[in-house]
Order: C-alpha cells, then structure tokens, then sequence
C-alpha cells in the first residue's frame, strides 16, 4: 500500500494562534544548525563537513559508545528516573552533594526548568544582546517580560561578550532570572572569575543568576575557577554544564545544572518523571570516566582553532577572540551571501542574523581534514 502524503484540509473555524498562551504568540522556535543528512540530500554530495552546533569533532569516548550500545538491550524498560548512578557520578566529579545535581534532556532542559520554576509573567529576565538564544526563548514562553543588557563594543578585548555593569543594571524588585554563559555562544567571549564573582555577589537574593558553562571543558581558564566552586556560598546560584559538546554525546541528549539542593528540589517538582533517557544516562557515565578522551579533545581544540586563527588572519579575516570551541568570524558586510555559497560547496557553518549579528558566521573547530576543507572552500567562496 502506498500513501501519497497527506494533505491539510482540516475547516479552521478559529485560528490556533488565538488560543495561544501569549507568551508563545509571536515566538518564534529555535533555528539548529543545518543537519548534515539535509544537505547530503539536496546536494548529493558525498564529502560534507558540519562546523555549524559545536559539537565534537572526534564523538565521544569510545567507552561511553561501548556503554550505549550495551545499554540497547535494556531499552524496554524505564530509566531510572532520579538518574541515582549518574548524579553519583557527577557528584563525585564536582566534589558536590547529589542532591545539588538536576539532570536534564540536554542543558537546554533545565534551562527550561528553572524558568518553568522560578518565573511568572510578572517578572523580568535579564541576560546579555548576543548570548545563548535558549535564553530569551525561555522566558518568553512564560510571558515574561525579557531585559536584553547591551554587550561590550565591538572594539573592546571581548568584543560583542558579556557587559556586566550593563547586566547588573537591568536587575530590579521584578527580576527573577539572570542568565549568562561563560564562555558565550555565539561570540566565543568570557568572564574573569573575579568580575564574575562580584556580580553574583551583588545580586539580591531575590535573584537565581544561572552560570551556563556549556564549553567549560575547552576554556582552562574558567575551569580552574568554575563557577561550580562558589556554589556553596551563592544560594541563589546554578551552574550548568552539558554532555552535548567536549563529551560528543550532542545525540544523547544529557545536560545538568548544578545548584543549592533547595533549588534542585524545585527543578525536580518540573521536570517530566524520565526526562533523561537510558542511553544518555549510561554513556554519560562512561563518558565521565575517560578523562584521556577529553584531554584529546580539548588539545586537539587548542590547536585547530589556533591553525584556524592564523589561516582566517592570512585571508583578511578578523574573529572575535574565543575560550570555546567555535569562532565567530567578522566578514564586515552581510555574512548570508558566504554562508550560502559554502554550504552549496558542502560545508555547513553558522550564520547568526538571528543573534543580532549579521555580518558574522559562526564557525565550530573541527578536524584537520574538516578544518583543511573549511578553508580552501571559504577562499574559494572569497575569490569569486
Ligand atoms: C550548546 C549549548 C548548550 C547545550 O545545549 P544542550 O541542550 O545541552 O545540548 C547550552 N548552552 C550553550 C551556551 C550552548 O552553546
């Protein structure tokens, strides 16, 4: 039997956007990086390299694989649904208590979460122009009313990052929720450890400042001061992290947030009952344990966005400076045009008009080869 597709002819008698709760009128839904199997379609390409969501170019661990593949056999049954063996491990990774740890169906779940938790349309949230885009898409959801702090000029040492007296100055008696992340997607741009602390510091305590440190892996910097090590003298603090990039587990969908164990039991009350699925739970603890695989990683890193630095600097290129996988190229004038002609080419970056900067793309560092293609296409996208 064959089906033709099937066609939409259902009699509206009222438009579904009316019935809308009004925080979702007018949202509108996160746009992912362009999925590699799509391009492979339209193009027939064979050889297509994806440097658009970040993700790690080696995967993961082979032992978090090896951990997933065993793990299939068991899918018939629920995970379990306090991730008790994965908030262990986290917990003794961290130095924490597990019941400081929430999991999540990815970071962007209890991103989700804490707005879900801690914010009524009443209220205000406050982060920064070009920060994660999960952020303004959170709380307006809810209705709440977003408060976007202007970032550092563009000529400053982190052009377009975070400006926290900007920040500091949009919180009021309605703000419930700040969230910023460091290092910052899309820019790349991050905190020092003590101006960071400061701000937190400052926040009234009617304030929950979430820390989204979804690249922390890759910036050794931030790592050695992790926002994680203050949780015990911020209540008002969360940290985040994710298994979606350093880890390579993007597919498995598994992110935490870290907090004061009162807030973690509030996150709890939110979440669906098995929001994070059986094999994510089992890779992520394998994935945890192979601490080599990760320092792979995050050399390997170091170097390819340094060789990348150098190659975009020798075609004219400026980038923003970077603590996280990924940079985020000036091409002074309407960065679409390149964007397009790349992907056409079989290489698949990420344009950020949506972030409010048009005329940067961003770029994920990704292998030798892949980052050896990047930039014989793009030279090639340039010349003509
Ligand atoms: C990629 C990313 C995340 C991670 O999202 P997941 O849902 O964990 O895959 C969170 N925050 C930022 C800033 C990111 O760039």
């Amino acid at each position: 039997l064959k089906y033709g597709p099937v066609r939409l002819s259902i009699a509206v008698s009222c438009d579904p956007e009316d019935l809308a709760a009004p925080g979702v009128r007018g949202l509108s839904p996160y746009q992912p990086g362009k999925p590699e199997s799509e391009l492979r379609r339209e193009l027939g390409l064979d050889f297509i390299v994806k440097l658009a969501s970040n993700e790690n170019p080696l995967g993961p661990s082979p032992l978090a694989r090896q951990a997933a593949a065993q793990t299939l056999a068991a899918v018939a049954r629920y995970p379990d649904g306090n991730g008790f063996v994965l908030k262990q491990a986290l917990a003794e990774h961290f130095r924490l208590d597990p019941a400081m740890v929430t999991l999540g169906n990815g970071s962007n779940d209890v991103l989700d979460l804490l707005a879900r938790a801690f914010v009524t349309p009443a209220n205000e949230v406050v982060f920064s122009r070009h920060a994660f885009a999960v952020y303004a898409l959170a709380a307006q959801a809810i209705g709440a009313t977003a408060r976007v702090a202007p970032p550092n000029p563009p000529l400053s040492e982190q052009p377009y990052g975070h400006d926290l007296g900007a920040m500091a100055s949009l919180v009021g008696p309605k703000t419930r929720l700040v969230f910023l992340a460091n290092p910052n997607n899309p820019t790349g741009t991050w905190l020092s450890p003590a101006a960071l602390e400061s701000f937190v510091a400052q926040l009234p305590d009617h304030v929950i400042v979430v820390i989204d440190e979804a690249y922390a892996e890759y910036a050794y910097s931030v790592e050695e001061s992790s926002a994680i090590s203050w949780l015990r003298r911020y209540p008002n603090l969360v940290v985040t992290r994710t298994f979606s990039k350093a880890y390579g587990l993007a597919g498995l969908r598994v992110g935490v947030a870290l907090s004061h164990p009162g807030i973690a039991e509030l996150l709890n009350r939110v979440r669906q009952p098995f929001n994070v699925n059986l094999l994510g739970q089992t890779a992520a603890v394998a994935a945890l344990q192979d601490g080599a695989h990760l320092e792979r990683s995050v050399s390997l890193n170091d170097r390819e966005m340094k060789r990348l630095q150098a190659e975009f600097e020798t075609l004219g290129l400026e980038t923003i400076p970077s603590a996280g996988n990924f940079l985020c190229v000036d091409f002074h004038r309407e960065a679409t045009p390149v964007y397009e002609a790349m992907l056409s080419r079989g290489v698949i970056v990420r344009p950020i008009g949506g972030y409010a900067m048009p005329n940067h793309l961003r770029i994920t560092v990704g292998t030798p080869d892949e980052n050896a293609r990047l930039i014989e296409v793009l030279t090639e996208v340039l010349r003509t």
